[in-house]
């Protein structure tokens, strides 16, 4: 949890924003009905008390009434930040859920959502590349912020024939390649991940302590099912290699003791000669039976190369992005790794 800073701004204040407005509209009045010199010398000092309420009212959350407001970034921090969040605080996503963080522009709406936010929720590791550029436009200086990711030892991105990483950055050399960000894909990290989205949201709300603690205990415990399911799903096929279209498998497959490999480091990239060369060598090898694509990608380069090496084309869901109803769908996360693992067995031929 990193606080900006703790100052109250008084236009999200609201004990502090109803005085000042009824001092603005006397003000208004007042000027109307030729009162201006005595009333407005009368209440310029109360005025400039209260546009420092920082003083007199220490931001430490939302408001007494009003929910501690929540921005997220990628679906599955919405995801988890509900999960803990209940009731108790109102968490909205920055991103629509059908557009992952390769994509996202960030819009004037956003940098608004941003402006009037008391805590912004980020995976980290490098994968929002949009958001310190945002983050300062935005000039919310009480703005907390949480970083899913902290505390997390990353793997590195593998970087493989490419020259660039998850930001975008082409001038990076390879071996600069940066941490690999998909952590959320590992249940047990997923675990940490919300574990920090709690003790970040009692620091912003500590009046709602008991119920961010509950409710993250009650969606760990679910993580921890779903681990232990995969983990049985899959014991068979422990050494075994799968083929993803980006590189976004590495925490999952370290988890079940499988490796990975894949076509491409980012979504949006065109593969080269080499790294189809590089695939088709560990399909062969392998005996994989299926290319697992991405749902939210067109791939067509992968469905060539399955069609190629005659394997089918599977389904393995980056969680990056998902309909517009999957924000707001308590168990989307985990139906969808559930999904993931049954994937990934008819893949290896089970
Ligand atoms: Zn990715």
């Amino acid at each position: 949890m990193v606080p900006i800073s703790s100052d109250c701004v008084f236009l999200l204040c609201a004990p502090c924003l109803a005085p000042l407005v009824s001092l603005a509209t006397g003000l208004k009045i007042g000027l109307k009905t030729g009162l201006k010199t005595g009333l407005a010398t009368a209440l310029l000092p109360a005025a400039l008390l209260l546009t420092s309420c920082g003083a007199v009212h220490k931001f430490s959350g939302s408001a007494p009434g009003q929910r501690l407001q929540v921005v997220t970034t990628i679906l599955p921090i919405t995801i988890f930040t509900r999960a803990v969040a209940g009731d108790c605080a109102e968490v909205m996503p920055l991103m629509p859920s059908n557009i992952g963080p390769h994509d996202f522009q960030a819009t004037p709406d956003q940098l608004v959502r941003l402006r009037h936010a008391d805590v912004l929720v980020k995976n980290g590791l490098g994968l929002e590349v949009f958001l310190d550029k945002l983050i300062a436009n935005a000039d919310n200086p009480r703005l907390r912020l949480i970083d899913s990711s902290q505390g997390i030892a990353p793997l590195a991105s593998a970087g493989h024939d490419h020259d660039h990483d998850h930001g975008h950055q082409k001038a990076k050399a390879k071996a600069d390649a940066g941490p690999n960000p998909h952590i959320w894909l590992d249940p047990m990290r997923a675990i940490q991940q919300v574990n920090v989205i709690r003790d970040g949201l009692i620091a912003a709300q500590p009046s709602c302590r008991t119920k961010f603690t509950a409710n993250a205990a009650s969606y760990t415990a679910q993580l921890r099912r779903l681990n232990a399911e995969l983990a049985q799903q899959l014991k068979p096929y422990a050494g075994k290699t799968f083929v993803t279209f980006h590189d976004f498998t590495p925490y999952f497959a370290a988890r079940y003791q499988l490796k990975t490999n894949f076509l491409v480091d980012m979504p949006e990239e065109n593969p080269t000669p080499a790294d189809l060369r590089r695939v088709l060598q560990q399909v062969k090898a392998s005996g994989l039976r299926a290319l697992l694509s991405e749902p939210q990608l067109g791939n067509s380069s992968f469905e060539a190369l399955a069609s190629d090496l005659g394997v089918k084309i599977g389904r393995f869901d980056s969680l990056e992005s998902g309909p517009p109803a999957a924000a707001s769908q308590g168990d989307y996360y985990i139906q969808t790794m559930g999904r993931n693992g049954d994937a990934l067995v008819t893949a290896f031929g089970g």
